[in-house]
């Protein structure tokens, strides 16, 4: 089937593709990687995840690039991940190998879903990991279910690269300390649907959260980490046992300082937004989110100009951009081939 999409015009919401690929856990075992059309599963109604959210994801983008290839931006690093919320639920890790081949088999099922290249569109990869045991006792699940959907999405920014006002919320918080907010599980965006809303009807795009510990530092947004550049051009982004590890941030570090920059990955106070002449939200869906103020109580830091991105923060985009796309060289080897040549 050839769909007929307008790339250009592509936001970031679900689109059924062809297939999504299915593999169980069954009996200490993984099985057979299946491709399936239908979008529905058959879920016991007792399943772990549905009452108790014993379930974590990943997200990670495909790219049709300048040479022909389609392929990945560091998938091993979502795989790892993955294994990493898995242990903390007590699921099953799917192996690397597994993860990878499963992506790839979904790629390939939906080769002509992935957008051309030069229309700034991607293949949005989801993985999910779900309980399938039934319990109502409290008890972690036996067998398990990984599931691969993938959708076009658009870049983040059809009309422009423009900062966005943030806020602080005081009356909630993200993640306690020693929780599950290093981890990227399904639980952790269930709880961040009211706080976004009330923070969206006041006005503000994107909330920000600070440690729940002391609220005297900086955490991240509700789905993107935080990162500022200093008067010196340092980039400074939150060490914080709460903050998820960003592939996107930990990639915006590296190529950070590979433009000479230093970079701080350490606790980072609120009020230290005063030092910031730059800052940004960074993530898969969006890679940057250029943040041009963060009001906190009576207080209101504002970074560089209104309605225009800072200089750093575009040099850091069309970089990763370039990247993903094959329009520059890929000095670290991000990619990774996901289907062989058309
Ligand atoms: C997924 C996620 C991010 C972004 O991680 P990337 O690997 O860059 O996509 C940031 N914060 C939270 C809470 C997340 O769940």
């Amino acid at each position: 089937m050839a769909p007929s999409i307008d790339w250009r015009n592509l936001g970031f919401e679900y689109m059924q593709t062809n297939f999504h690929v299915h593999a169980e856990y069954k009996n200490g075992s993984w099985g057979e990687l299946q491709v399936c059309s239908e979008p529905y599963l058959s879920l016991h109604i007792g399943a772990t995840p549905l009452h108790y959210g014993q379930a974590c994801f990943e997200g990670m983008k495909a790219f049709n690039r300048k040479d022909g290839t389609t392929a990945l931006f560091r998938p091993r690093e979502n795989a790892q991940r993955m294994i990493n919320s898995a242990k903390r639920l007590v699921m099953a890790p799917p192996p690397e190998e597994l993860f990878i081949e499963a992506v790839k088999l979904a790629i390939e099922k939906n080769r002509e879903f992935v957008p051309p290249y030069g229309t700034g569109a991607s293949l949005y990869v989801r993985p999910l990991l779900i309980g399938t045991t039934p319990r109502i006792g409290l008890q972690p699940s036996e067998d398990f279910a990984l599931l691969v959907l993938v959708m076009p999405v658009g870049p983040y920014y059809k009309d422009g690269f423009y900062p966005v006002k943030a806020k602080v919320h005081d009356e909630f918080d993200r993640a306690a300390p020693l929780g599950v907010g290093n981890v990227k599980v399904a639980g952790n965006y269930a709880s961040a649907l009211y706080p976004d809303m009330i923070i969206k009807k006041q006005g503000y795009p994107i909330a920000l959260y600070l440690d729940s510990a002391t609220r005297n530092y900086i955490d991240e947004f509700g789905t993107s980490n935080f990162f500022g550049i200093t008067q010196a051009n340092t980039y400074v982004t939150p060490d914080s046992t709460t903050v998820l590890p960003s592939i996107t941030n930990k990639s915006l570090q590296q190529l950070a300082a590979d433009f000479g920059m230093e970079v701080e990955r350490r606790p980072v106070k609120i009020d230290e937004c005063e030092l910031f002449k730059e800052a940004g939200a960074c993530g898969t869906a969006a890679v940057i989110t250029p943040i041009y103020s963060i009001t906190h109580r009576d207080k209101t830091y504002t970074f560089g100009e209104a309605g225009q991105a800072g200089e750093t923060l575009t040099k850091l985009y069309n970089t990763i951009q370039d990247i993903q796309y094959g329009d520059i060289d890929d000095p670290h080897n991000w990619m990774e081939q996901a289907v062989r040549h058309r």
